[in-house]
C-alpha cells in the first residue's frame, strides 16, 4: 500500500484546548473520537502528523521536557487504542519572533514534506484555527475545519468560509477515508 498521510492540529483537535494553555501532561485530555480517529486511519494506510503551534514554551509557560511528556502520553493513550502518531512538529516561538514555522507560515509543513519526502499537495490538514486554514491553503494542501477547540470561534469570524466543516476529528477522518477511496 502507497504510504499516505494526513495532518493534524494537536490542540482543539485531537485534545481539548483551553485559553490557559496546555501546560502538563494531565491537561492534555483527549477530544471524545480524536484518539479512535487516528487508529482508524491508522487501521487503513494513513500515518498521522501533528502540526502545531506551541508558543506557550517561548512564554515560559511549560517547558521542551513537559512538551515531550505530554506528547508521551498522547502516544500512550494512542497506543492503548491501537494507534500512533508518526511525527510530531512544533512551533515554539513567540508569535512576534518573526520564525517562519509559526502557522498561518508553513515552515512546519515544509520540513514534514522535507523529512517525510510527501507533497504537501493536496494533503488534509484538519485544524480549528483560521491559520491552519490558511497554513494549508498557502501550500495547496486540502484543510478541513472541525467545530471542536476553537472551530466554533473561526466559525462565527470567518462566516464565508468555504471548506469542509465537521462535528469533531472523527467525524472529519471519516470524511477523509470515503474520500480517499475513490
Ligand atoms: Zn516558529
Amino acid at each position: 500500500m502507497l504510504e499516505k498521510y494526513v495532518l493534524f492540529d494537536r490542540d482543539g483537535v485531537i485534545n481539548q484546548d483551553s485559553d490557559d494553555y496546555i501546560k502538563s501532561p494531565e491537561e492534555w485530555i483527549p477530544i471524545e473520537g480524536s484518539l479512535e480517529a487516528i487508529a482508524l486511519l491508522n487501521k487503513n494506510g494513513f500515518k498521522v502528523a501533528v502540526i502545531s503551534n506551541q508558543s506557550g514554551i517561548a512564554r515560559g509557560y511549560y517547558s521542551l521536557e513537559t512538551l515531550d511528556a505530554m506528547h508521551e502520553k498522547m502516544q500512550r493513550l494512542l497506543a492503548a487504542k491501537g494507534g500512533q502518531i508518526e511525527a510530531i512538529y512544533f512551533c515554539p516561538h513567540a508569535p512576534d519572533a518573526g520564525c517562519d514555522c509559526r502557522k498561518p507560515k508553513t515552515g512546519l509543513l515544509e520540513q514534514f514534506s522535507r523529512e517525510k519526502n510527501y507533497p504537501l499537495e493536496a494533503i488534509y490538514f484538519v485544524g480549528d484555527s483560521l491559520s491552519d486554514i490558511q497554513a494549508a491553503q498557502s501550500v495547496n494542501a486540502k484543510p478541513l475545519l472541525v467545530k471542536t477547540g476553537k472551530g466554533l470561534k473561526t466559525l462565527s469570524e470567518n462566516p464565508h468560509l468555504t471548506i469542509p466543516i465537521f462535528e469533531n476529528l472523527y467525524d472529519a477522518t471519516t470524511f477523509i477515508l470515503t474520500a480517499s477511496k475513490f
